[in-house]
């Protein structure tokens, strides 16, 4: 599915497509300084034009859900009302958000669109956390903590327990959103517990032009000694407080951190009265959770301020947490890396990762059209077949086994379009014993690779790591042997067991690459078993098959011709055991924590 993200903001408008099937980014733009929302998300048709993109499905970020969403929302005539009704609660925000809206259901009426709103993620705190104690009437007409950033920190929060292996309900994590805008969250175990924004965006940490926490009271206190009107003092506060007030040099980090190393006194207390505010939520959100186990920094000043980092961390040794000045430096995100920065007896974690918030609205996005699919019990069941050990191979080696200027020959097709055995087979010989006559499947590709069975690996006497195909990192060395010479080679694997899925089967039932699922199989009703971690394959040539090998189908008694039903959840057609929440599986070949891999061969 093809998921067109939208973020029209005041000076610009950020937008980008992603194909959730592959994960991969397609497209990413920003249209800067625009006239009006109207006009920049009415040039995105041509861009997307130009790049021959079709896009399924939009996703527009909107400010302020209120107190009502806690999830993202098909965009209908009520969304749009609730949305409109929000605005005086963001009132910079929400009307754009509603203009691209507008602009969008022109352009495309028939393409679903959904709203995700930044407060969503905080509709987890508590009463007594997001509770102003003011008179009860002002409460009535919506005064409370809502929170904003809320894509932002569950992306940060998604990021930190795959980077960690952890389930997220093992981790207390701060995550500090440091941009323009700014917020701390206090993640308790996978919910917003507490945030600094409040119920606008100006609550909280000291931002760019943004004051945060101010006394109340200094609004009667300027009204009465300066003569200034509640507009005039608010939007002072939103536009001309914060970096640029006390820096008296601009909003941006980098500028005033070279104007503090010159010695420059103003910009030095812009920096302390920065850092101390986020230290000071920091200790409060420890203090409202009981302890804290990992503290993330992102946002354009989290990411790369090493100095800010230092400077934030650097009194936290209390809590347990012990900061490595060589690691913090080091640090250099190209994509979505999360490193750790802390030294390795530290108690507590502290990772830098880049807020990857388009890419966290198109995942929502798909989260809730897929929640809508046909349920699990109209789909057919997945024919399983039974993969007997193969090699392939490279060009070079068929040559060298077989002799110059060999070429493989076709046996039979395979039921993977593209695939066939060859009539050719090798020796494998391992440390303590061979396997004669297996087969060679072809065509030749640019790696060699040798798939057995477990208990075959007892055979041969090594261990053979579990592995998807192309993954050879470390895989033992075991000797071929064909009829025109031998060749010593690494690429030994226990292939994991997957579903190659054409790529409407997989959406259909709300799959994408690298997904891990559980299949009930029919074992003849003498062996039925459920398998775990099976891996989902896309792609649009496949045909939708599970891969399994001899061993398993023993134990499944199992032989062609069976079949798996993917293990339903909440009447949703699979259990998705594990998905990938990084975006950095789009650009490496494999994934960093988990080693599966990206692209389909
Ligand atoms: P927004 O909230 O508008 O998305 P960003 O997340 O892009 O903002 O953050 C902008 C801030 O990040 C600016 O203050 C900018 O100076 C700061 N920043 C970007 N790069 C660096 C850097 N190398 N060192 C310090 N600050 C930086």
């Amino acid at each position: 599915m093809n998921i067109l993200t939208i973020n029209a903001g005041s000076s610009s408008v950020k937008f980008a497509v992603f194909d959730t099937a592959t994960n991969k980014q397609l497209y990413k733009s920003e249209i800067e300084r625009v006239v009006s929302v109207e006009e920049a998300v009415r040039k995105i048709p041509d861009f997307l034009i130009a790049e021959n993109i079709k896009i399924d499905a939009i996703g527009h970020r909107v400010a302020h859900g209120g107190a009502k969403f806690k999830d993202p929302q098909l965009i209908n005539a009520e969304i749009i009302k609730a949305i409109e009704d929000c605005i005086p609660l963001a009132p910079l925000h929400n009307p754009l958000s509603l203009a691209g809206i507008k602009v969008t259901k022109e352009i495309w009426p028939n393409i679903q669109q959904v709203a995700v709103f930044d407060t969503a993620f905080h509709q987890t705190i508590p009463e007594r956390a997001y509770t102003y104690a003011v008179p009860e009437k002002w409460r009535a007409i919506g005064l409370r903590r809502y929170g904003f950033h809320g894509t932002s920190h569950k992306y940060v929060m998604m990021r930190v327990a795959e980077e960690l292996k952890l389930p997220v309900t093992h981790l207390r994590i701060i995550s500090c959103h440091l941009g323009n805008g700014a917020s701390v969250c206090a993640i308790e175990r996978g919910v917003s517990v507490d945030t600094s924004m409040g119920m606008t965006s100006l609550e909280g940490l000291v931002m760019g032009t943004r004051s945060g926490d101010v006394d109340p009271g200094i609004f009667a206190y300027l009204s009465h000694t300066l003569g200034l009107s509640v507009d005039e003092i608010e939007m002072a506060l939103y536009k001309e407080s914060g970096l640029i007030a006390l820096s008296g040099i601009g909003n941006d980090m980098r500028d005033i951190e070279k104007e503090a190393s010159l010695g420059n006194k103003k910009a030095q207390l812009a920096i302390q009265v920065y850092a101390y505010r986020v230290r000071k939520y920091i200790a409060s959100y420890a203090g409202v959770m009981g302890g804290v186990d990992v503290i993330a920094f992102t946002g354009g000043i989290g990411e790369n301020s090493t100095s800010m980092r230092k400077r934030i961390c650097e009194r936290l040794d209390y809590l347990g947490l012990n900061f490595d000045d060589d690691k913090n430096i080091s640090v250099k995100l190209t994509d979505s890396e999360a490193p750790q920065i802390q030294m390795d007896n530290s108690l507590v974690k502290v990772l830098v990762t880049q807020s990857h918030e388009q890419w966290m609205i198109a995942q929502e996005v798909f989260r809730i059209l897929t929640l809508k699919i046909t349920p699990a019990s109209q789909f057919p069941p997945i024919p399983i077949a039974v993969s007997a050990h193969h090699i392939h191979l490279t060009d070079q080696a068929v040559e060298q086994l077989f002799g110059k200027g060999y070429k493989l020959k076709i046996r039979n097709q395979l039921s993977q379009p593209g695939f066939w055995a060859a009539e050719e087979t090798l020796d494998v010989i391992g440390p303590h014993g061979e396997i004669k006559n297996m087969r060679v499947l072809g065509p030749c590709r640019d790696f060699i690779q040798i798939e057995i069975a477990e208990t075959e690996a007892y055979i041969l006497g090594t261990d053979a790591p579990i592995r998807l195909s192309g993954d050879r990192d470390g895989t033992p060395i075991v000797t071929l042997r064909g009829p025109k010479g031998s060749i010593q080679t690494e690429g030994l694997i226990i292939a994991k067991r997957h579903i190659h899925m054409n790529t409407k089967d997989a959406e259909a039932r709300g799959l994408k690459q690298g997904d891990q699922v559980e299949v009930a199989v029919d074992g003849n009703g003498d062996r039925d078993l459920i398998f775990r971690d099976v891996m989902i394959r896309v792609d649009p040539k496949y045909v939708t098959e599970m891969h399994i090998d001899t061993d398993e189908a023993n134990a499944a008694h199992i032989h062609h011709g069976g079949v798996g039903a993917l293990m339903p959840v909440k009447g949703i057609a699979a259990h998705i055991t594990h998905r990938h929440s990084h975006a950095h599986y789009t650009e490496q070949s494999f994934c960093l924590n988990c080693r599966e891999e990206k692209e389909v061969a």
